[in-house]
């Protein structure tokens, strides 16, 4: 039995990495300056998961901004746009790469499969020269070496995987390309056996997803090569988030090792094995602690489930595991000193979950008598978390018991919704409109913070909230636009703004995670029953409301992405407690509805990253998740008008579900990939209410009006103009004032223009 780490939080337990990388950029800290940070904070996280015993330490998981782009800087695969002149990537060109820079924007990121850690994208150029511009895990193996007499574990991402998250190339060139990455592989995998390096970790997570036969034949091939080129090297084959899709083939790998999710994939695995067995000769990684929720384990049901696997396969020797990289955790709980002392005792971050496999390898090893007490204690903390008062509302398991089917529908069909909310709202054809935030101005966040710490009473803040609600109101008014907002400017954040207000939340102080680059976020932990106490929203909709004639919007966030953004307990699905959030919203919506709030937009941006990785469980998790967003917005009369808005545009595989939300409009973003969409609204015609995005908000450009008016007119060409709004591709909190007074001006210029013409 060993305890083999698969990766480790980069970002320190304060931080560190964050304010290194941003004082950097920042200009307050040189090169040199930042290397020697970042080496200092990684050998500390060496240190630290040696002294919590760790067996087989990952090196190479550290990173200065992202593992992917990691990757392909040291294959150089360097977009053209960035003039790099060959040799080693240096810092300002593969920082360029990631943040983009005055004449190259930056590689595109995306979702790391469906966690919410954003990677780099690769790009393949045509004639880009494919050559080993450094040995990165190498350099990260020698320091651990010689700094710490370390036998580090490198991390790489495997080549099956790392192209097929990168872009660029035909379906046709992927052979190819492969081939042509096997040098590289070999090459690096030489050189770290010649330092003496014996494991490495081979992250293969591709090979969860729908693969196919043919790409398992292919993929067995190249680590066929391996093989015979390093053979030395003692390669373990590592997969996460799911069960693997062909086990079958992939034990059949000639790797030393084969690391499986008995977590995310935990079935899916364990039937694999009762059908095929596991080889002999093979090592087994057993994720058994989970890498992406913060719960402490059940010790014993895990030396159960391990022993139980011990009666039927004997590997060749077990690894002790995360179920993935700790990378998704927060590092480490100790610093939460304000929690109910029965949640903190449930919780593991990443520190603690070593501290977990280390002791389930002692009881393996030597018999769980001799951990008895830690046992115990593990139970007991779980055992008391299950029974808290919080983790059992009854109103609320009854009120979700007896839901009747008509509660997740509208009382009428869009069609006869769509004529009576015309004569209630008299919007004008084209209704122009945003999606719900303005500029989180630095004045904005200090009211915010002034009334958190209470330096300012409620009524001072409230009266700030209400001045800058006025002067919002009064500069939608001027620019015309038709359904106004009240500007979100009493929100940190959409999700963690409603988990602060309901029930069954908590919060820590230091519980953050990576997003992306040095982005951090601190998701909200559900661990009870969710209650909604009180109307969230009502009073800065109703003021809004009351400074003008025209609508207001009400604006909330849905219960799918409350869901997806934060930590959620693990004894109940995640259909039921979307389900227990979508009755709080419900409620919310008919507070808004009952002060006077004719239009409400429920977002769901994160509806699609939640889809499952295999796509055969893909209908089960869009059937829910489209029941709770029914859920939450079906209580309302006919009139009012039920919004959502989405900040992707790729719709054709999931075009079904959309339709179903029932939404009477739904905004989308649409300004960078407005072709693709259109293809899309071609092929499927959407029958309801649609803004599609008409100007980038993610730049500071001002687009002008003949732009937009375009935009609009090239979408009319596919939707019906009796159904189709204007208005910008998200929210504008991070713009400036002026920005968004002259862009919106534009589109409302633009909607006009187009109103006079048809
Ligand atoms: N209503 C939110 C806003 O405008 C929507 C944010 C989002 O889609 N991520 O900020
Ligand atoms: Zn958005």
């Amino acid at each position: 039995m060993k305890v083999s780490n698969l990766g480790y939080p980069r970002i320190g337990a304060k931080r560190e990495w964050k304010k290194a990388l941003e004082s950097f950029w920042d200009g307050k800290l040189d090169a040199p300056g930042l290397e020697k940070r970042m080496k200092e904070i990684r050998l500390d996280h060496l240190q630290t998961q040696r002294l919590k015993g760790v067996d087989l330490i990952p090196v190479n998981d550290f990173t200065c901004y992202d593992h992917m782009l990691d990757m392909a800087t040291m294959f150089g695969w360097v977009p053209k746009r960035f003039n790099h002149q060959g040799g080693p990537v240096p810092l300002q060109d593969y920082f360029a790469m990631a943040r983009g820079k005055q004449d190259a924007v930056a590689c595109e990121m995306t979702k790391w499969f469906n966690t919410n850690y954003h990677y780099i994208v690769p790009e393949y150029e045509e004639e880009m020269e494919f050559s080993l511009l450094e040995n990165r895990p190498l350099k990260a193996f020698r320091e651990a070496k010689e700094e710490l007499g370390i036998d580090g574990k490198p991390v790489i991402i495997g080549p099956y995987t790392f192209l097929k998250l990168s872009k660029g190339y035909s379906s046709g060139q992927f052979e190819n390309l492969l081939n042509r990455l096997i040098p590289l592989y070999i090459q690096m995998l030489g050189e770290l056996a010649e330092a003496g390096c014996s494991w490495v970790q081979m992250d293969e997570p591709v090979f969860v997803a729908d693969l196919s036969k043919e790409d398992m034949k292919l993929a067995k091939e190249i680590y066929n090569q391996f093989k015979r080129a390093v053979p030395e090297i003692h390669l373990i084959i590592q997969t996460y988030f799911d069960s693997v899709e062909h086990y079958e083939d992939l034990i059949s790998f000639p790797a030393a090792g084969i690391g499986l999710d008995f977590v995310h994939g935990k079935t899916g695995n364990l039937d694999s094995i009762r059908k095929y067995g596991f080889p002999a000769d093979k090592c087994l990684g057993i994720g058994c602690i989970d890498g992406r929720n913060i719960w402490r384990n059940h010790l014993q049901e895990t030396i159960r489930f391990i022993q139980e696997l011990d009666d039927f396969i004997s590997p060749r020797e077990w690894f002790l595991q995360p179920s993935c990289s700790l990378l998704h955790v927060p590092v480490r709980k100790d610093q939460e000193t304000d929690l109910d002392s029965v949640l903190y005792r449930s919780l593991s971050f990443a520190d603690e979950k070593l501290e977990e496999l280390h002791l389930l390898k002692q009881a393996l090893s030597h018999g769980s008598e001799s951990i008895s007490e830690q046992l115990n204690a593990a139970a007991e903390a779980l055992d008391d978390l299950s029974t808290h008062e919080m983790r059992h509302r009854p109103s609320v398991r009854k009120h979700l018991k007896h839901l009747r089917e008509e509660e997740f529908n509208r009382k009428s069909p869009f069609q006869i919704r769509q004529q009576i909310q015309r004569e209630y709202l008299q919007l004008p054809l084209l209704p122009t409109t945003t999606i719900g935030s303005f500029p989180q101005t630095p004045e904005v966040r200090k009211a915010r913070r002034k009334w958190r710490i209470k330096e300012w009473t409620q009524e001072q803040y409230d009266e700030f909230m209400q001045t800058e609600i006025q002067k919002w109101m009064q500069i939608q008014e001027e620019i015309g636009l038709d359904v106004l907002v009240h500007g979100e400017f009493e929100r940190n954040d959409m999700v963690e703004f409603f988990g602060e207000r309901l029930g069954g939340f908590a919060f820590t102080k230091h519980g953050w995670v990576q997003s992306y680059g040095s982005r951090c976020v601190k998701p909200p932990i559900i661990y009870g029953d969710i209650e909604f106490r009180s109307p969230m929203t009502v009073k800065e909709s109703k003021f809004a409301q009351s400074c003008t004639e025209k609508p207001v919007k009400g604006m909330l966030t849905g219960p799918v992405t409350i869901l997806h953004w934060s930590f959620v307990r693990n004894d109940l699905s995640k259909k039921e407690v979307a389900a227990q959030i979508a009755l709080a919203l419900r409620q919310e919506v008919q507070s808004l509805e009952a002060n006077g709030i004719r239009i409400i937009q429920v977002d769901e941006p994160a509806l699609r990253e939640g889809l499952p990785l295999k796509k055969k469980n893909w209908n089960h998790y869009l059937e829910w998740a489209v029941r709770s967003f029914r859920l939450a917005t079906s209580a309302v009369d006919d009139r009012t008008q039920i919004h959502t808005h989405m900040c992707y545009s790729q719709f054709d595989d999931i075009m079904e579900s959309i339709q179903q939300l029932d939404a009477d409009v739904i905004s989308i973003e649409a300004s960078r990939s407005h072709g693709e969409l259109i293809q899309t609204l071609r092929n499927h015609s959407y029958k309801k209410g649609i803004g599609l995005g008409v100007y980038d908000i993610h730049s500071p450009r001002i687009p002008s009006a003949d732009e937009i008016k375009t935009q609009i007119e090239h979408a009319l060409l596919v939707c019906d103009r009796q159904l189709f709004w204007v208005n910008p591709d998200c929210g504008l909190k991070t713009r400036k004032q002026e920005e968004v007074i002259h862009s919106l001006t534009h589109m409302v210029t633009a909607a006009k223009l187009v109103r006079s013409e048809i």
